[in-house]
Order: structure tokens, then C-alpha cells, then sequence
């Protein structure tokens, strides 16, 4: 008996059924060849080595909604154990694959992993099709209209775009017939499994304030574009980084993880801009996506976009490895309530905002501990819920002045710049609750409080709470002399490399 083919979607960074070119394909073919439709996703054992307890749970969280949207389109999602490109090859085999469907994602070790994958599927006679659905716009194309090169400005970047017609999104109308179900649709075998089984105990982890999923990043998107004033109003230097409750819209680790279409924010926010008057990029709400969109196209074109060497775009700077310091930073034990404030609030909740980001990748670079922002990218990369390969790398390389921005003589200040939105300091408060007694006069800077007001307030610096590791004040003088002898030398270099007349 000839074993029936099937039809393959690979998910990834696509945990969504709108606007999922790639899916719809490869339920089109499923049915129109009468052959088997296998949605997929692949996980890898070794995950709980790279991504964090709560991007594990929100990873769980929107496969299982996956599975519960697939069902209700008389498909399921087959989870697969292992590593792409040892069990895939496998599987194809026995399932008799003939055609696969995926999405295109640039993350270099994805795009090493689909390289090994469509050789092997180009071998086989396996049909693949790729689809750009992660971004807006198809960064390739942006591109190549900038003649091969990247935009390195955000405003380049938004000439390149600005007559692009963004298409609309397609939705998956109509359900799987019984013909293209597999005989194995009820085996156990693919289940999702538990996170127990990947080493987390959810008991152990944080109340959960960012659940994952389609369902829930579509909820969030029709909360904030239901408030319309909110969204033409917005202008994102006017948040706060410090409020309790998130002054952005937190869709971002919806729209990492594809459970939120970019294109479907794109063209909800029009719809809410149509006809009022609102903001404009770079501070808007849309100015925020285009800043997605310019990162996605700078990484997509920049070879080793996460690393300085060998990264044409970022400036070589000579910085120090210092192990306590990066501990200290990664663990919000400073002794800059600030700074620490937002370190625990992200291995918490896993997710701070843009500003609070900035500070805190200010200081671990070129602000305070001189610092390679790879390594602070790594441990981003750990805590973020939204972390996303792009984003991450090109906005470590812009806060430490290695590409994008240059003026590295502007430092943020751990002491002045949260008190202009919280001089009290309740967020401090509520993330160092050591401190949540001292007075707001000292609630940034505790080591200046007398020993009489330590003790009142149950907290003694260097045993309750940690002496500063540095001196702001000293440290940030001389990183921008650091700085200013690193950007000479790049320039130097630079010239020289240069074609002589
Ligand atoms: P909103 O202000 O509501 O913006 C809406 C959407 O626009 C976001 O969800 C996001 O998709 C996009 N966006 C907003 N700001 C930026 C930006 N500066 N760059 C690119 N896209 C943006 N964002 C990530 O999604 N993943 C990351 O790994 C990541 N790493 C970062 C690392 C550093 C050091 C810094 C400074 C920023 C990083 N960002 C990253 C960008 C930004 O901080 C977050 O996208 C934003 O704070 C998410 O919150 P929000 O959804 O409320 O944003």
C-alpha cells in the first residue's frame, strides 16, 4: 500500500493562525492533494540552558493556545523533542513528506538550521515555502531599494517604506477536512509537554502577569487601540520608565513571539489614526513598530549583527570584563536602588520598560561598569519575555554608542533621571523592598543617609542592602574619555582603510 504524503508547517516564531501566509499554504495543498497536515514545532531539550523560567512559561503558554486554536480547525499542533535538524530529517522520512511550509525568521542560528534543513528537503524532493510575516514590510526588498546596502539612519529607513503598500492580512477561513487528519492525531506522543519536564517548578515562579498567546496578545491589542486618544496621543519619550503599571502597551512579547501579527498592529493603528489628528514617528505608537521594522532590516543585512567583531556597523570598543560587576548588575545588587529596581522587576516579570532598559544598558556599558553589551545582551536574552535576536543586538549596540547613536557623552544618571518620574520612589519600593522605609530624600541615594536614619528605616548599607560597586560620579568622567579614545581609533582605522585619491 502507497503510504499517503503529508504537508508540513514548521511554527516558530509564527504562534498564530492570523495572518499566517505560510499555515494557510500548507492547508491549501493538504486539501487540495487529499494528503496528511502535520502543524509542527520543534523543541529543543537544551532550551532551559538559553531562555529563561518565565519566557519558558509564556512559550508554553502560547503553544497551548495554539493547540486549542488548531483543534478548533480539526487539526493539532505535534510537538517534537529534539533538535531540528537531527530529528526533522527523521520524521520527513517516515511521514512521507512532501511539501513544508515555514516562515522566514533571521536569527543566525535559525537561518544555520534552515540551511541544513533545505538542503536535506531539496534532496528529498521535499517542496519548501517561506514566507516573510514576522515584520511589515519584507526587509530584503527594503534592502535591496537602498542598493544592496542597510539604512543605518531610522529616517533613511522610513523614506525606503514610505510608498510600500502593506498588504492586508489573510485569515484561515475554514476548517481542515477529516481526509487530511493523520491516524496518529490522538497520540500523547506530541502533546505539549509540561514545563516540570523542562525543569521549571511554575510554583516557583512569579505570579504571572503577561500570559502567553494569541488569544491574549489579540486582547491586549483591541484594550489599547480601543483607546483612541491614548494611541494618537502617544509619544513614547513621555512615558514613564518607573510607573507600577506598564506606561506602553507590552504587545512586544506578543509580537516576538508571532502570536501578534506586526502587520495586524500596522494596520489597526491606521485604522485608529485615520481621520484624527496624532502623533508622528519616531515618538508615536507607529514610530515604535517602524523602529521594529528598522532593526529587523539592519540585522537582516549585517552579518554578525549580535557581536562586535566582525559587525561592519558596530564601533570596536575596548571594554573589560569584570565577572562581580556583571553579577552584581544581573542581580540588581548595584547598590543604585534604580538600576536594581529595574534588574529584579525584569527577572520577575520579564519585562521593563524601553527607558528602564536604557538605563540599565547605559550603565552596564559605557555609563558606569565598562562592560561588553554582548554580555548584558545575554543576560536580556535570558530574562526578556519579548527578547527577540534583532531588537536585543541592535538596541545593546545603540544604548553603549557602538552603532546607530553617538553621542556617548550623554550618560544617564542613576540617581536624576528616575527621579523626574517617580521622586518618591515607589517603584524603587516595591522592587527593593529593603529600602521601602527610607525617606524619599534618600530613597535614591541611601548611602548618603545618616547611620540614625538607616537604622530607622531597617536597613543598613553594605548588610541589608549593598555599598555602590561604583562611583557614578567618577566612573561616567572617565568612560567618556574611554569612549572619546575608542571613537578615534575606530575613525583612524577607518581612514585608513579608505582608497587613497
Ligand atoms: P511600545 O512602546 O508599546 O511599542 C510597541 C511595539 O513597538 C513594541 O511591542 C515593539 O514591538 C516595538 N518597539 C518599541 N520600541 C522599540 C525599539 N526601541 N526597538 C524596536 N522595536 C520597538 N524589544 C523587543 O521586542 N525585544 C528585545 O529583545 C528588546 N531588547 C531591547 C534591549 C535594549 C537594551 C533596549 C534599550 C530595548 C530593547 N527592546 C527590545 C526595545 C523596546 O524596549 C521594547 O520593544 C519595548 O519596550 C516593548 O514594550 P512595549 O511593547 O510596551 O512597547
Amino acid at each position: 500500500m502507497t503510504k499517503v504524503a503529508s504537508v508540513i508547517h514548521w511554527f516558530r516564531l509564527d504562534l498564530r493562525l492570523h495572518d499566517n501566509l505560510a499555515l494557510r499554504n500548507a492547508i491549501n495543498e493538504a486539501e487540495n492533494r487529499k494528503q496528511i497536515l502535520r502543524p509542527i514545532y520543534v523543541i529543543d531539550p537544551d532550551i532551559k540552558n538559553r531562555v529563561g523560567c518565565n519566557r519558558l512559561r509564556f512559550l508554553f503558554q502560547s503553544l497551548k493556545n495554539l493547540d486549542t486554536s488548531l483543534r478548533k480547525i480539526n487539526t493539532r499542533l505535534y510537538v517534537i523533542k529534539g533538535k531540528a535538524i537531527e530529528c526533522l530529517p527523521k520524521l520527513f522520512d517516515e511521514w512521507h513528506v512532501k511539501f513544508l511550509t515555514l516562515q522566514v525568521d533571521i536569527d543566525a542560528d535559525l537561518v544555520k538550521q534552515d540551511e541544513v534543513i533545505e538542503e536535506f528537503c531539496e534532496a528529498n524532493n521535499i517542496f519548501v515555502v517561506k514566507r516573510m510575516q514576522h515584520t511589515v514590510y519584507d526587509f530584503n526588498s527594503v534592502v535591496k531599494k537602498n542598493n544592496g546596502s542597510i539604512p543605518l539612519t531610522y529616517q533613511k529607513f522610513l523614506s525606503l517604506v514610505s510608498d510600500v503598500q502593506v498588504k492586508d492580512i489573510i485569515q484561515i477561513s475554514k476548517g481542515v477536512s477529516d481526509e487530511c487528519k493523520a491516524s496518529d492525531y490522538d497520540s500523547q506522543g506530541y502533546d505539549i509537554p509540561s514545563l516540570e519536564e523542562f525543569g521549571v517548578n511554575e510554583s516557583e515562579l512569579s505570579e504571572c502577569k503577561y500570559p502567553g498567546g494569541e488569544s491574549e496578545g489579540l486582547k491586549r491589542l483591541d484594550v489599547y487601540m480601543a483607546k483612541k486618544q491614548w494611541v494618537c496621543n502617544f509619544e513614547k519619550p513621555k512615558s514613564s520608565p518607573n510607573s507600577i503599571e506598564p506606561s506602553t502597551t507590552v504587545l512586544s512579547p506578543y509580537i516576538s513571539h508571532g502570536c501578534l501579527s506586526a502587520k495586524l498592529f500596522y494596520h489597526k493603528l491606521k485604522q485608529v489614526e485615520n481621520g484624527s489628528k496624532h502623533t508622528l514617528p519616531p515618538v508615536s505608537l507607529m514610530g515604535q513598530l517602524m523602529w521594529r521594522e528598522f532593526y529587523y532590516t539592519a540585522g537582516s543585512g549585517t552579518e554578525n549583527f549580535d557581536k562586535m567583531v566582525g559587525n561592519s556597523v558596530c564601533t570596536q570598543i575596548p571594554w573589560k570584563k569584570n565577572d562581580a560587576h556583571l553579577k552584581a548588575w544581573a542581580e540588581g545588587k548595584t547598590g543604585y536602588p534604580f538600576v536594581d529596581a529595574i534588574m529584579r522587576q525584569l527577572k520577575q516579570e520579564g519585562w521593563i520598560h524601553h527607558l528602564a532598559r536604557h538605563m540599565v544598558a547605559c550603565f552596564l556599558t559605557r555609563g558606569d561598569l565598562w562592560i561588553s553589551w554582548e554580555e548584558g545582551a545575554k543576560v536580556f536574552e535570558d530574562f526578556l519575555l519579548d527578547y527577540d535576536w534583532s531588537l536585543n543586538a541592535g538596541n545593546w549596540m545603540w544604548l553603549s554608542a557602538s552603532a546607530f547613536f553617538y553621542k556617548y557623552y550623554r550618560v544617564y544618571s542613576p540617581v536624576a533621571f528616575g527621579k523626574k518620574t517617580d521622586k518618591d520612589g515607589l517603584y524603587i519600593r516595591k522592587y527593593v523592598p529593603e529600602l521601602k522605609k527610607y525617606p524619599s530624600e534618600f530613597i535614591y541615594e541611601p548611602w548618603k543617609a545618616p547611620k540614625g536614619v538607616q537604622k530607622t528605616a531597617g536597613c543598613i548599607i553594605g548588610e541589608g542592602y549593598p555599598n555602590r560597586i561604583v562611583d557614578h560620579d567618577k566612573v561616567h568622567k572617565d568612560n567618556i574619555q574611554k569612549m572619546n579614545a575608542a571613537y578615534k581609533v575606530n575613525k583612524e582605522k577607518k581612514a585608513m582603510k579608505r582608497p587613497r585619491q
